[in-house]
């Protein structure tokens, strides 16, 4: 089977035509055999952080508009939205005019991570589960985001939105703010400012 075939990928392959927008065909894996997540910054028809976590083959996604938080107070909406593929953690670009998602995107953070969610019993609860059950908290390990990450479903349904909320470990910090300070790509060093640039200078 090939990976555009994939099942998980079939709202992600709809939406797009990919003759026309630079975006990862799904057609390679991604390099390495860590597990995997990456945050994109994207400004479409307005401005969010895409949240992805390698699940099952595919990056389980959340569009989180106000970005993430160093802050355990803090309780950012996450919406989930469609299963991408592997390859499309290594994508920075202009997604043409027309397009879904039109709009700039950098790789706002990128890593790998480890599921840390636990039951009552303070056992570990395997990854699938913990997503289908709406709860799982992981421990990033990235350029800009590290430490444990809780995703809380508000209510049982597959559209139902949910919260993404810093744990309240040693990486937490009530001073930082790095959707504010730190705005540039961990890849490019490039900012949706520059990006918008080149695009109008075209
Ligand atoms: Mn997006």
């Amino acid at each position: 089977m090939s990976y555009s075939e994939n099942e998980k990928l079939k709202t992600y392959y709809k939406k797009r035509n990919l003759e026309l927008s630079p975006e990862p065909s799904g057609n390679n894996n991604k390099p390495n055999g860590n597990t995997i997540f990456v945050i994109q910054k994207h400004h479409a028809s307005s401005l969010h952080y895409d949240f992805r976590l390698e699940m099952e083959g595919v990056l389980k996604s959340w569009a989180v508009p106000k970005g993430p938080s160093t802050n355990p107070s803090d309780k950012r909406l996450a919406v989930p939205t469609e299963d991408h593929p592997l390859d499309y953690g290594n994508f920075e670009g202009i997604i043409p005019e027309g397009n879904y998602g039109a709009g700039e995107v950098i790789i706002w953070d990128q890593g790998t991570y480890k599921n840390i969610t636990k039951n009552k019993n303070d056992e570990i609860v395997e990854l699938d589960k913990a997503f289908k059950s709406g709860r799982i908290v992981v421990w990033l390990r990235g350029k800009k985001l590290q430490g444990g990450y809780a995703f809380i479903r508000m209510g049982d349904t597959e559209k139902a939105k949910w919260l993404l909320i810093k744990m309240n470990d040693e990486k937490a910090d009530v001073h930082k703010d790095p959707v504010n300070t730190e705005p540039e790509s961990v890849i490019s060093g490039q900012t949706i400012e520059d990006f918008k640039k080149e695009r109008n200078a075209k």
